[in-house]
């Protein structure tokens, strides 16, 4: 199903142009018009599904295949060093566009850090209650 008002509905049929590396039946991948680096790309499926959680499992099962065939091909092609594969779900994680979308993002030796965190601390027993809580609602 596609949704009239999204954006990324409009680019993956393309209704709107963009700058197009592969496209499939499922997908289309496009370079960010924001790019993190050269050659940031946005995997994104064709039909409407507002993030992950509402990913069908066989499109979510091509989606990882996809980002790393697109990541080899960036190292083959641009030289860079490594690649982040990044999917964020809610405003509260970053997601922007409400369609689902995964980054793929060159990283390149020396470049910025990025994708990062500053590690915190925890108790085996915060972990044990955390983990409780999560698999309750597995
Ligand atoms: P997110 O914050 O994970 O929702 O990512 C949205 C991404 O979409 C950002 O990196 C934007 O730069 C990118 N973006 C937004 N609109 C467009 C567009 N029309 N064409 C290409 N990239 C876009
Ligand atoms: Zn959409």
């Amino acid at each position: 199903m596609k949704d009239s008002s999204c954006i990324f509905c409009k680019i993956a049929n393309g209704e709107i142009p963009s700058t197009t590396l592969y496209e499939d039946d499922n997908f289309r991948v496009i370079l960010d018009l924001g790019p993190a680096s050269r050659g940031h790309a946005l995997i994104l499926p064709k039909e409407h599904f507002a993030d992950v959680c509402a990913l069908p499992e066989q499109l979510a099962a091509k989606a990882l295949p996809l980002g790393a065939r697109i990541g080899a091909a960036m190292k083959q092609a641009l030289g860079c060093d490594g690649f982040n594969l990044v999917q964020n779900n809610g405003e509260a994680a970053g997601q922007t566009v409400f369609h689902f979308h995964m980054h793929v993002i060159p990283r390149y030796a020396g470049g910025p850090s990025m994708v990062t965190w500053t590690p915190g601390e925890s108790t085996p027993e915060e972990l044990a209650e955390t983990a409780k809580a999560i698999q309750k609602a597995l």
